[in-house]
Formats: structure tokens, C-alpha cells, sequence
């Protein structure tokens, strides 16, 4: 089954409508986020309210959630959350951007058509770091694992060891 944020929407009858889309979507699911490093997880909701402005199809994006994303310094989860809202021109060709007010963001929905999931990931895609990390005062970036990662196999496994041996007594 389809599921209904994957489905491709006909951004100028929605924006004659004024249709109010909300949507719950699970990120890993989303082919365009797959390519950061260390993947994505979480879910963001929200809501996608489309309507006319100025003679084009605008889509207000209200997107909430928790974003999973790999550590890039410890490659330990870490949890990131979203709160954003933003207001796209959906315009079917690269040539309309032209006409696109400075105040809305252009994106591109070709043929007049776009998915819940297409914007999403060009949000994201936006927001989301290219080099997550842990915030500086956490165990991470405070470099206790992280640096130890390299030396790991060759100083400190025998003291892991111990270690494990001491907690089992
Ligand atoms: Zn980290």
C-alpha cells in the first residue's frame, strides 16, 4: 500500500482548494534523506496548508518531530528536533522561478505535481547538518569515546577487559 505522503499532489488544485494536508512520516522512509551520512531516523508530523498567492501555488509547511542522526565524531545516535515552518512557491519549471517573490522560497514540483515526502525532504534536506554532532558538554564532545576510538584496539582494550573482569567478581 501507498502510503498517502508518498502520493504525487496537484499543487493547483490543492492551492484552489486551500487544502490542509497533515501528515505523520517516518524519515527512514524517505529515499532523499538516505543519502546522509550515518542514515536517518525519527518521525516529523505536521502540516502542509496550500493555497494561492500572487498568482502561484504556495504550500505553508509546519513540520515537527525528532530526527535521528549518526554522530559523525562518536557515531552514537543523537536525537535533533525539528520545529520549522516554512512558505514555498510551487512552480512546475525551473523557468518560473523568475517569478517567485523574494519572500517565499521557490521549489520545484514538476509538472504541477509534488508528494508530501518531496517536501519534506527538501526541508530537511536544508535544516538538517551535514556533519552531525553531538553539543559541546556532552560525553562526546568532550572527546572521552570519540578520541579513544582509533587508540581503542591497540592501549586500551586490555583495560576494557579488566575492567569487564573487575565488574563480573
Ligand atoms: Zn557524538
Amino acid at each position: 500500500m501507498t502510503p498517502p505522503w508518498s502520493k504525487p499532489l496537484e499543487v493547483e488544485r490543492l492551492a484552489e482548494a486551500t487544502a490542509e494536508l497533515d501528515f505523520a512520516v517516518p524519515l527512514q522512509e524517505l529515499p532523499g534523506l538516505r543519502s546522509l551520512r550515518g542514515g536517518v531516523g525519527g518521525e516529523v508530523h505536521g502540516r502542509a496548508h496550500f493555497r494561492r498567492l500572487r498568482g502561484l501555488a504556495v504550500a505553508e509547511l509546519a513540520v515537527q518531530g525528532t530526527v535521528t542522526l549518526e554522530c559523525q565524531r562518536c557515531m552514537q545516535p543523537m536525537q535533533l528536533p525539528v520545529d520549522s515552518q516554512v512558505r514555498v512557491a510551487l512552480i512546475g519549471s525551473e523557468a518560473e522561478a523568475a517569478r517567485v517573490p523574494e519572500d517565499l522560497e521557490p521549489m520545484l514540483a514538476p509538472g504541477g505535481r509534488i508528494s508530501i515526502a518531496e517536501l519534506i525532504t527538501e526541508e530537511l534536506s536544508l535544516a538538517l547538518p551535514i556533519v552531525p554532532l553531538h553539543e559541546q558538554g556532552t560525553a562526546c564532545a568532550d572527546g572521552a569515546p570519540a578520541q579513544a576510538e582509533e587508540a581503542a584496539e591497540v592501549t586500551q582494550t586490555p583495560f576494557a577487559q579488566l575492567a569487564q573482569l573487575l565488574k563480573r567478581e
